[in-house]
Parts: C-alpha cells; structure tokens; sequence
C-alpha cells in the first residue's frame, strides 16, 4: 500500500476486506511509531494581511516513516481518532508546540501565537483545558501565545459541551481559532455564544474564490460577520497573489498559505521567523 509519489504514502486500497485489514495495520504501525517518537512538527506561518507581519505559526504533524518516508495527517488522524491513539499523540504535539514557542522566545523570537490542532476526540474525551494547563505550565508558556484549533464540525457534534470546554479553555488564556469554517453547519445562535477568538475560512472557499463568485461572497460574508461579532478571520490556502489580493478589500486579517511559505521543518522555518529571511 503505496505509491502516489511526492514523498507521500498512501494507505489507500480500494477492496472493503482490505481495507479493514490496512486500518489494523496502520493502527498498529501508529501504536509503534508514537513508542518510536517517528512524528515531527512542521510550522505554517501566518501572516498579518495589513502590515505583512509574521503573527505566529500554525503546527502541523509529519509521521516521518522510516520506509515510507513522510505521510500526512489525513492519512493516519481518522485511524488515530477511532483508536484513541491521537490521546497520546495530540498530546505530544500540545507539549512540542509549547516547547517549540519557548525556544523561540527564548531565541527572542516572539509570536503572537502558535496554533495547535485539536481534533474532535481530543476536544470531546478529555478535559481539554486541563490537559492544556498541563503543557503550558511544563513548558512555562503564557495562556495567551497558545492557539487551539478546533473544526467547526468538531465543536458543533455537541455544541453545549464545546460551549463548556470552549469556556474552559478561554478562562484559562489561550486562543480559540473555529478551523475549516464555512464547511459544517453552525448555528448562528451557538456562534454568538462561543467565547472564540478567530475563524479560520476553509480553504475550500479560497481555491475558487477568483473563479466562483460566491465562493467570494461567501468568503466576504464570514470575514464580516467575523468582524461583527469581534473576531479576528484568517484565510487559509492563500496559493496566489491574486487571492491575497482579494482578501485585503473584505478586511481579511490574517491569511496562511503557499503563497507565503508551505509547512516548514522547525529548522527551515526560523529564519522566516527571526526576520532572516522574507517570506
Ligand atoms: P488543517 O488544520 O485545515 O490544516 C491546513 C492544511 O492545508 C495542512 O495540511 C496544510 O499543509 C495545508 N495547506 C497549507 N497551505 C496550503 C495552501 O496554500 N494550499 C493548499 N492546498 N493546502 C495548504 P496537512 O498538514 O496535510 O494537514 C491536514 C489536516 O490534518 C489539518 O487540516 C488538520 O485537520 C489535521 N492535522 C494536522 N496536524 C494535526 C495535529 O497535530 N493534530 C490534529 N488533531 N490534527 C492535525
Ligand atoms: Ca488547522
Ligand atoms: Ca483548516
Ligand atoms: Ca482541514
């Protein structure tokens, strides 16, 4: 199970029996790995559209298989959800992130913020916010230079539960970013309510934003409505020039994307950061 080139392995078969037999693979590949600490960060910058500033970072995981080289998140994050496994690994992402932030300050890199992924197990099964306490206070980060991102589907499977860890974790300090907005369905009523601080637009939206207008008025829309309700909106899958453009009239605050830089390597990423380099 193979393939697709681009440094990139695909667990994909398409026979029902052997996919089954691939996910008990792939589980105890995962289990193996995470004793094995195989999983690396990589680092997106997000970048203030105004200003051009560098506000912070969002981590993403790599499994950095020793034969099949890197594989993504989407591949192995469904398998670590259903398992339970993504208990241990987010939570050595939460703890590598937290790090990571400490030795950049301590470089004298200072962020806004750096964004972790929460997925929707990780939300639900356990306290979140006392698991976030944990790792900040292991890595000595302030509350405020964490960012937890949390799928809009994610938090809308129990919208009055996330309405509680949502509250939890703001109480604490840290951000809350809604991921992949636009793509489930919120109620307008639990938005309101959510104490959250940013929404990220679904780079779904971005890609045909030149193309479809109303995936332009859609995007105008959330960046609006963000606006409204006193959040900060980040546009995510920024590929273009012309995309960034777009976003600027609307007021889009932030944007990530390859436009700037793709996901880095810790070692790639911090000359972007300490202003070595321009993105
Ligand atoms: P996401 O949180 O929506 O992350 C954005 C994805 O878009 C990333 O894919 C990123 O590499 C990719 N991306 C960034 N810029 C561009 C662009 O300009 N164009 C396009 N087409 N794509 C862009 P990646 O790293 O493969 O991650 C996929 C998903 O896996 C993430 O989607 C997130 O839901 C999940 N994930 C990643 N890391 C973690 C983690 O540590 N914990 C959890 N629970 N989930 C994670
Ligand atoms: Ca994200
Ligand atoms: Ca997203
Ligand atoms: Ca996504």
């Amino acid at each position: 199970a193979k393939g697709q080139g681009g440094g990139t392995h695909r667990f994909f078969l398409p026979n029902m029996n052997d996919r089954a037999l691939e996910r008990l693979e792939l589980e105890q590949s995962l289990r193996l790995a995470i004793e094995r600490q195989e999983f690396r960060l990589h680092y997106q910058p997000r970048i203030d559209l105004e200003s051009g500033r560098i506000t912070g970072v969002e981590a993403l995981v790599r499994w950095q298989h020793p034969d099949l080289g890197t594989i993504h998140p989407d591949e192995f994050i469904p398998v670590a959800e259903e398992t339970g496994l993504i208990d241990g690994l987010g939570a050595w992402v939460l703890g590598e992130a937290c790090r990571q932030a400490v030795e950049w300050r301590e470089q004298g890199i200072v962020l806004d913020s750096v964004a972790v992924n929460f997925s929707a197990r990780q939300f639900r099964r356990q306290r979140p916010a006392e698991v976030v306490r944990r790792a900040l206070e292991k890595a000595g980060l302030e509350p405020g230079r964490l960012e937890i991102e949390i799928t809009e589907s994610a938090v809308m499977q129990d919208a009055g539960v996330a309405l509680e860890s949502l509250a939890e974790l703001r109480a604490l300090g840290v951000q809350v970013a809604i991921d992949d907005f636009g793509t489930g369905y919120s109620s307008l009523a639990y938005l309101k309510r959510f104490p959250i601080t940013k929404l990220k637009i679904d780079k779904t939206f971005i890609r045909t934003l030149l193309i479809d207008p109303k995936d332009a008025a859609i995007t105008e829309a959330i960046v609006a409505m963000a606006h409204s309700l006193g959040l900060r909106a980040c546009a995510e899958g920024v590929e273009t020039r012309k995309q960034l453009e777009f976003l600027r009239a609307p007021g889009c605050d932030e944007v990530q994307g390859y436009v700037f830089s793709p996901p880095l390597p810790v070692e790639q990423v911090t000359p972007y950061l300490s202003g070595e380099r321009a993105l």
